[in-house]
């Protein structure tokens, strides 16, 4: 019988969404005319922005004629869409648009770009961490080749330096889950760590419209050394409210090199060709809404919405904080880490929170053992749902 890929077995970690579903259905049954607060979910609340929109009808419009038709788009984007990210958001930083390949999503990109690379490197994942990292190497056959970094309170939610080599080492800074930023002098150490090791970092950097730390950096390629070492991955999804319609780019400098069989070689080349032969590309009028994401006017709306959402994390961060409680994250972030109150589990509280509040959050344990004792609010929402949930929640 043909076999399937046996590393579908290792996949070992609680697929939490789900149970968060069937958790939730069971509420609606037994409370039919209950009002759930939902900030499990990780998803945008706001509309497309009145300048993306008409950039992407003005692309169709195009499209329905014989001078704009466009078919296939080239597999790693349009020129345009290239220049204007290079222009924005990577002036200054050395970086050119031969460096800029478009795709459908940082999570497509975050997934494949472990296929660059042999398969008995030794990974650094953090712990907890954006799940598609560690499910994406284990399936790949590198289970045993996985180093866990703890992010605990203890370091501040950030990875310190690895006892064991690592190869390849995933950062995601603003993090998903913790809500927390690394500093520029905490990524210089990760970037002396690389070149010193010769490993790479492989940067996601979906939530970089977030950033309002100062000792932040919104690229990584802020960083002295990076441009040798380093792979960046941003998204038009939570900086432009681009989830439905997929856009994301990797930003992989020429200079960043591996070995192939003893010799030195650019990695560029490599996931060009990766790219060329497994993506058709993204749809021109999608390419287009991005492009329009990043003019003075799209910016200027795409950005009020991130300034939205960031009011609201503040509003819950220092909402709950004032009943007490003990969280993290939420500054430069949409994401507030609660620990739970008396040690309790993370499913535990889930459970209270919605038992008692009728509200939704994410267990921390689905996101890595590290993750066990917090949850997961997210601030895509409105002020009428944060005032909802901080109410229900200091009646606990
Ligand atoms: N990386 C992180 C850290 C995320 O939190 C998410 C989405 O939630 C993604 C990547 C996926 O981004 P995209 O929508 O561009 O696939």
């Amino acid at each position: 019988m043909t076999k399937i890929n046996p590393h579908f077995q290792k996949l070992k970690r609680e697929y939490i969404f789900p149970i968060i579903e069937q958790k939730l259905a069971d509420l609606k049954n037994a409370h039919p005319s209950a009002k759930i607060v939902n900030l499990g979910i990780g998803d945008i609340a706001k509309p497309l922005a009145p300048t993306i929109i008409e950039a992407i009808c003005k692309a169709a419009q195009e499209m329905g004629t014989i001078e704009g038709l466009h078919g296939y788009p080239p597999s790693t984007g349009y020129h345009f869409l290239k220049e204007a990210i290079v222009k924005q958001e990577y002036a200054n930083l050395g970086i050119s648009h031969e460096e800029i390949f478009i795709s459908d999503g940082a999570n497509s990109d975050t997934s494949n770009i472990q296929e660059l690379f042999d398969q008995e490197c030794s990974v650094g994942i953090t712990d907890p961490t954006y799940p598609v990292y560690l499910d994406t190497n284990i399936l790949a056959g590198r289970n045993s080749f996985i180093r866990l970094l703890p992010c605990l309170e203890k370091n501040h939610f950030c990875p310190s330096l690895p006892d064991l080599h690592c190869d390849l080492i995933y950062l995601c800074t603003p993090n998903n889950p913790t809500g927390v930023a690394m500093t520029r002098e905490k990524l210089k150490c990760w970037v002396d760590y690389a070149l010193k090791n010769n490993s790479i970092l492989l940067v996601d950097n979906a939530y970089s419209a977030f950033v309002t730390s100062p000792d932040v950096p919104r690229s990584i390629f802020e960083i002295e050394g990076a441009r040798e070492v380093a792979i960046e991955f941003r998204s038009f999804s939570k900086s432009a409210g681009f989830t439905g319609m997929r856009c994301a780019y990797t930003v992989l400098p020429k200079s960043v090199t591996a070995n192939l069989a003893g010799s030195k070689v650019s990695l560029h080349n490599f996931w060009n060709k990766r790219q060329s032969i497994k993506s058709n590309g993204v749809a021109y009028p999608v390419q287009r809404g991005a492009e329009a994401a990043l003019t003075s006017a799209g910016l200027a709306e795409t950005q009020a919405q991130v300034q939205e959402y960031l009011k609201e994390a503040k509003t819950l961060l220092e909402g709950l904080r004032k009943m007490g409680y003990v969280c993290y994250g939420g500054i430069d972030s949409p994401y507030i880490w609660w620990k739970t109150p008396s040690s309790q589990k993370s499913w535990e509280f889930f459970d209270l929170l919605l038992e008692k509040c009728h509200l939704i959050s994410v267990p921390g344990s689905g996101f890595g053992l590290c993750g066990e004792g917090f949850v997961r609010f997210s601030a895509f929402t409105t002020s009428e749902i944060t005032q909802a949930a901080l109410e229900r929640i200091s009646k606990l």
